[in-house]
């Protein structure tokens, strides 16, 4: 087979969601599992909503992601440029061509003549398409709309009672009739082609063989179809991949939580995590295991498990992933990458600092506290924050032996400061107490921590240090003794 070649085509109207990150996401590991080429073009011909902040966006989240092109925009490759208003000329080549074969013509018609003629059409229950007006102007009605100064948009005319049919690789056999179809716009009066022009024209000639891209697309392909033919280009094959619903089934939107990827970026989510949970929105792999890794995933994609129906986006799913990814990474690699949380939180003083020791200590310590890497934040804050006491925590230390072992640990409390020591103490008093641990844990993590619930005890003791332990044992002493 000929090398296989697919391409993510952003518009830069806006920063890469979860939906596009999906549809380059599938291009890639299509592209890697059969050693093809995986392109990126900007599709930046709608001069209004297009804004180069947002490219930037685009490519820094697919780099963010690992999601690498071999050609295309900041990248290589002999069929550029690769955004879409670096290739007007190109463009009129073909419009030329089309012009002059007949296969498209100017249309004059004013934005308040087409509007009317589309209430009629709806008026009288008819899908609203152009019904051809200047399909037919002689060479001197054109002239004199010209001299009037109008400017026109290029229309391509559509061919009567055809039936357009496209074997979508992911959807099956779809197909569509041309006379559903008015002769649609293909260059704007600006000068710039439109979406399902130049869609073809570089998908042609940058020789991309699979086109796979969101579903809202398929309602394009049969227009995408005629100008393949009129132009006697090579059509590609299709895959157009399911919409992305959120779990209440409605359409993906702000209301689901984040929707773009830097948002998912900043809060701390893991890039493979995130590769693993959007591969698995519309795809599965053969087996149950839902915790792949990118090779895995490459290893095992492909279009025929893609899903027809929707995918939902599940984001305790993606937590739950999340935090297994974070559990799985070295604690080297963990400590670095939440560094800078805690660097830009009201605790930078005090995790500056920590020694290198108890800095790694602090964070093996709230490891499986995490969903995503911001929450380092708010997990540490039972260490860096001045002790107040929960309800809970009140009536616990009002419990019978809070005293004894309280008035224990401190005159045992070793000069040696490190977790396994510390866990041996508290075995020790434990014991010489003839306690249950649990009647020696509790008392003591909530004279301490001002908590039930927390991280370890001995790993907090050791990172408080032996003053501010103390301090706070004794705090919660006076406080019991009323002294
Ligand atoms: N620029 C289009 C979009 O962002 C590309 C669609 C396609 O892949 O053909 O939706």
């Amino acid at each position: 087979m000929h090398q296989i070649k697919v391409r993510f085509a952003p518009s830069p109207t806006g920063p890469l969601h979860i939906g596009g990150a999906r549809s380059a996401l599938f291009n890639y590991l299509f592209a890697r599992h059969y050693g093809g080429v995986f392109l990126l073009r900007i599709e930046d011909t709608d001069l209004d909503r297009s804004r180069p902040e947002y490219e930037d966006e685009i490519i820094t989240s697919l780099r963010w992601l690992g999601l690498d092109w071999d050609e295309g925009v900041a990248s290589a490759g002999e069929n550029g440029p690769y955004r879409q208003t670096e290739r007007r000329s190109i463009y009129e080549q073909y419009t030329r061509a089309l012009l002059e074969q007949g296969d498209a013509y100017y249309c004059f018609c004013s934005e308040e003549a087409l509007e009317e003629e589309r209430q009629a059409l709806m008026s009288k229950g008819e899908t609203p398409r152009y019904l051809g007006h200047c399909r037919h102007l002689s060479e001197e009605e054109r002239a004199a709309c010209l001299a009037r100064g109008i400017k026109p948009v290029v229309r391509f005319r559509v061919p009567p009672r055809q039936i357009y049919m496209v074997d979508d690789l992911v959807r099956g056999r779809v197909s569509f009739e041309s006379d559903e179809m008015g002769d649609f716009i293909i260059v704007k009066s600006d000068g710039l082609p439109t979406y399902n022009f130049a869609v073809v024209v570089d998908d042609a000639l940058m020789g991309v063989t699979h086109v796979i891209r969101a579903e809202e697309h398929l309602s394009n392909t049969p227009r995408q179809l005629m100008i393949y033919e009129a132009l006697r280009f090579k059509r590609p094959e299709f895959a157009h991949i399911s919409l992305i619903l959120g779990s209440d089934r409605q359409k993906m939107s702000k209301r689901h939580g984040a929707t773009s990827l830097m948002q998912y970026r900043e809060m701390g989510y893991l890039p493979e995590a995130l590769i693993n949970f959007l591969s698995l929105l519309g795809w599965s792999p053969e087996g149950e295991e839902q915790i792949l890794d990118v090779e895995q995933i490459i290893r095992a994609f492909t279009l025929e498990r893609v899903a027809k129906s929707p995918a939902v986006f599940d984001l305790d799913k993606l937590n739950w992933m999340n935090g297994q990814y974070i559990r799985k990474l070295d604690i080297q690699d963990l400590a670095a990458r939440v560094r800078p949380y805690l660097i830009n939180s009201p605790y930078q003083a005090q995790t500056e600092a920590l020694s290198a020791e108890q800095y790694l200590l602090l964070i093996a310590m709230l490891k499986d506290r995490l969903v995503c890497l911001q929450d380092i934040v708010k997990e540490a804050a039972v260490v860096f924050e001045p002790l107040s006491y929960s309800s809970e925590a009140v009536e616990v230390l009002k419990g019978e032996n809070t005293s004894v072992v309280l008035q224990h640990f401190i005159d045992s409390l070793s000069p040696e400061m490190q977790p396994d020591v510390i866990k041996q103490q508290l075995k020790t008093i434990t014991k010489t107490n003839k306690l249950k641990p649990k009647d020696v844990f509790m008392p003591l993590r909530c004279a301490l921590s001002g908590q039930v619930h927390g991280p370890e005890l001995p790993s907090l003791i050791a990172l408080w240090g032996r003053e501010e332990t103390l301090r706070r044992v004794q705090h919660s002493l006076a406080m019991l003794t009323g002294k």
